[in-house]
């Protein structure tokens, strides 16, 4: 006998954000992640509208805590929402810290509105409010990597480590006789801080993840680049300005600079990480970092790191003169603490920005990676005379070879592959390579795509 099996992607198709997958099977459904669409309007909209299947969906499989897998929980929540949200402990503790900081902004962005008028016709409201993420938080159940999770008769599901952030999985499901695996962001198979991903898994289909479908890293090392641009800054006695959001980059960074003291590559100036998040992220992830428990490195970290969490603390480390090393959010400079930092240095020639992370178009952070010399924040034009350094070589995706070696090394390749999470040309070029380099069928996720797998008999 064969029960029905089938795939709709709901997001993070033709797109890097709102990755949302509905596996049904056997009549039930569930879903894997539940991200938030970002980036232009139209796909910001779509946060908006309802989604299929909220109330009849069992269970929710969540690969990370990153927003564009997470951030749209505490709306399918608000939605009808009952069941159950499947994740590591890791990534449990990082989305909550994420959602709540997403409310706030929600928050914030709709009483701005309302005091602006942004919106004429009616009263602007937020996705979601701290209520709402609270009563998601109560849904989260928690599991570690490689135990057997049972969501119904004949279908079941494992985490397994892929090396992305912290917390971060794969997914591996078992329904009837047919094994799926959905990749998740898949991390570097040389990473900084990070573990490997685990093997893929022998399957008949993955669901694999192509942001980077069209590109090769760099191979400069992020470690000489930072050395030089640290020590220039600090020789013509200048700030180290490094915009990073507290979950993502900041933790390679940290790495980085103790490593680079450690070695006496670089002076032991003071490095502050200013963020409302930060002391909250740096609890969930010091028992995590292996590189923590080495006690050179430790001993570095307790002399010269500090968190900012107060915002008044802040401020007075925006006016502090002596040459010191920030690492704040907003990673991109849309906003947060950056800007107060940026506002006081960002006018002076010995100023160094590093830019550890990718810059979206529209950004400020574009702006400064592509020469801009003016930036506008509060309300003003502020002109740019700091030096400005994009650093290479920190990504926490796979690029197209790192993808293909991590296929190849599985046990056989899967039976076909379907790519999501990429921008079209990104998805292409990888199915181009994957299907010269396995001789498998390779095809592209689309909004609202439908994927029959098996019928009933
Ligand atoms: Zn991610």
């Amino acid at each position: 006998m064969h029960h029905a099996l089938s795939l709709k992607f709901l997001g993070g198709a033709g797109t890097v954000t709102g990755s949302k997958t509905v596996l049904s099977f056997n009549r039930q459904h569930i879903m894997i992640d539940c991200g938030l669409f970002q980036g232009i309007k139209a796909l910001r909209k779509k946060n908006w509208q309802q989604i299929p299947l909220a109330e009849e969906i069992s269970d929710v499989v969540l690969t990370h805590a990153h927003l564009d897998h997470c951030g749209l929980l505490p709306r399918l929540v608000k939605q009808g929402f009952k069941g159950a949200i499947h994740c590591t402990p890791i990534t449990a503790s990082l989305a909550r810290i994420i959602l709540l900081d997403s409310a706030k902004i929600q928050e914030e962005d709709a009483a701005d509105a309302n005091r602006h008028r942004y919106s004429r016709h009616r009263e602007a409201l937020p996705l979601y409010d701290t209520e709402d993420v609270h009563r998601c938080l109560k849904l989260f159940q928690t599991h570690d990597f490689d135990e057997w999770v049972i969501l119904g008769v004949d279908l079941k599901f494992s985490f397994k480590a892929n090396g992305h952030i912290p917390g971060s999985a794969l997914v591996e499901v078992r329904a009837g006789k047919k094994t799926l695996v959905f990749s998740g962001d898949l991390g570097r198979m040389k990473p900084l801080i990070m573990s490997r991903p685990k093997p893929l898994p022998a399957c008949d289909l993955l669901v694999m993840e192509s942001t980077y479908g069209d590109r090769l890293h760099s191979i400069l090392s992020p470690f000489d680049q930072l050395e030089e641009c640290v020590n220039k800054a600090l020789a013509q006695k200048g700030q180290v300005l490094i915009p990073s959001f507290a979950v993502e980059r900041s933790q390679e960074v940290i790495y980085l600079l103790l490593s680079l003291m450690q070695q006496k590559r670089i002076p032991r100036v003071k490095v502050f990480l200013d963020s409302p998040m930060a002391a909250a992220v740096t609890a969930v992830l010091t028992d995590y970092y292996r590189f923590l428990k080495d006690p050179a490195l430790l001993g570095i970290l307790k002399e010269v790191f500090e968190v900012v969490s107060d915002y008044r603390a802040s401020q007075s480390v925006v006016s502090m003169r002596e040459p010191k090393i920030v690492i704040a959010g907003s990673g991109m400079m849309t906003g947060g603490r950056i800007l107060h930092h940026l506002e006081a240095h960002v006018g002076k020639p010995e100023t160094m920005v590093i830019l550890p992370g990718f810059q979206a178009v529209g950004t400020r952070g574009h702006t400064l990676a592509h020469g801009g010399d003016e930036l506008k924040f509060f309300g003003r034009y502020h002109k740019v005379r700091a030096e400005v350094v994009s650093l290479h070589g920190l990504s926490a995706h796979a690029d197209r070879e790192e993808m293909v070696q991590w296929i190849r090394k599985a046990d056989g390749p899967p039976g076909r592959i379907v790519l999501n999470h990429g921008e079209p040309s990104a998805a292409d070029s990888l199915r181009v390579k994957l299907e010269h380099a396995f001789s498998i069928p390779v095809s592209i996720a689309v909004q609202d795509m439908e994927l029959v797998l098996d019928y009933e008999e």
